[in-house]
């Protein structure tokens, strides 16, 4: 909820998957910042009247459009305009907030090519972006998992006090470690097995069938980061579309396609009754 009285001048996008830039044509005045690459990765990420045309066209009997349609189907994208960044750089941007500093650090590729993570000094803050999941299985994009792990140590080099991840709780450093360590076991594990030998769908469901931490959701997610990561070790240079690796993922783990689809609110609508 937006203080009533406040203008907002800048807005930071950590990274450009559309949950976190969507938003950006509701500032029309703002200057929207981050980093080149995240610039460059806009153009291949879906646009939100592309977004509602694949809503629009989806039939809830069919297994993969019924997950799309109950994780993003309660949206409503029509009249968000994309809306690029106006100001980019590379590594580090120092913006000043009245009298706060905040430093904006690159720390991609990780979840995406460009992301960065925000460090407030004064107050002990780092808003980390969707390099950290909080309560679900992670899901990253580009990778390599290691580029993930060396985000989250620059975090906890900031030593602080509180950490916003991109989805779920507020969390501190322990909690950073704890997901530190599930990630480099994920990436362990798939790595020993590209090495035996084994294809990317048959490394997906061997994850899947040994995940034992129950406190994590989206499991199907462990098939994004083995398609993620074999692409890695198999030096591909294609690009694999997002939507085709959910596919794939939706696929492999059936058991993740909700039974019921929540009903649709108006995302605009919604945000305009809170400002
Ligand atoms: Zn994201």
């Amino acid at each position: 909820m937006l203080p009533p009285s406040a203008a907002i001048s800048t807005v930071v996008n950590t990274h450009a998957n559309g949950d976190h830039s969507y938003g950006n044509s509701l500032f029309p005045d703002a200057e929207i910042v981050s980093t080149a690459a995240n610039l460059e990765h806009l153009c291949a990420e879906p646009a939100p009247e592309q977004m509602q045309t694949l809503l629009d066209r989806c039939q809830a009997d069919d297994p993969f459009q019924r997950y799309l349609l109950a994780h993003f189907g309660r949206y409503d994208y029509r009249g968000l305009r994309l809306t690029p960044p106006t100001r980019t750089f590379s590594e580090r941007l120092t913006l000043q907030v009245g009298s706060t500093s905040v430093e904006l650090i690159e720390v991609g590729p990780a979840h995406t090519v460009g992301d960065l993570i925000v460090h407030i000094p004064d107050s002990g803050v780092v808003c980390a972006g969707d390099v950290v999941f909080v309560g679900d299985v992670p899901v990253h994009w580009a990778g390599p998992l290691g580029g993930v792990l060396d985000a989250c140590q620059q975090i906890l080099d900031l030593a602080p006090q509180v950490v916003v991840p991109g989805h779920g709780p507020l969390i501190g450093p322990a909690e950073v470690r704890s997901y530190m360590e599930f990630v480099g076991e994920v990436r362990d594990r798939i790595h020993s097995l590209h090495a035996r030998g084994l294809p990317v769908q048959e490394t997906a469901q061997v994850l899947l069938r040994e995940h034992r931490r129950a406190d994590l959701g989206l499991t199907e997610r462990l098939a994004v980061l083995a398609i993620t990561e074999y692409r890695h070790l198999d030096q591909a240079t294609a690009p694999f579309p997002l939507v085709d690796m959910l596919s794939t993922a939706v696929r492999l783990a059936p058991g993740c396609v909700p039974t019921s689809i929540p009903e649709r609110h108006t995302l605009l609508t919604d945000f305009g009754s809170r400002t």
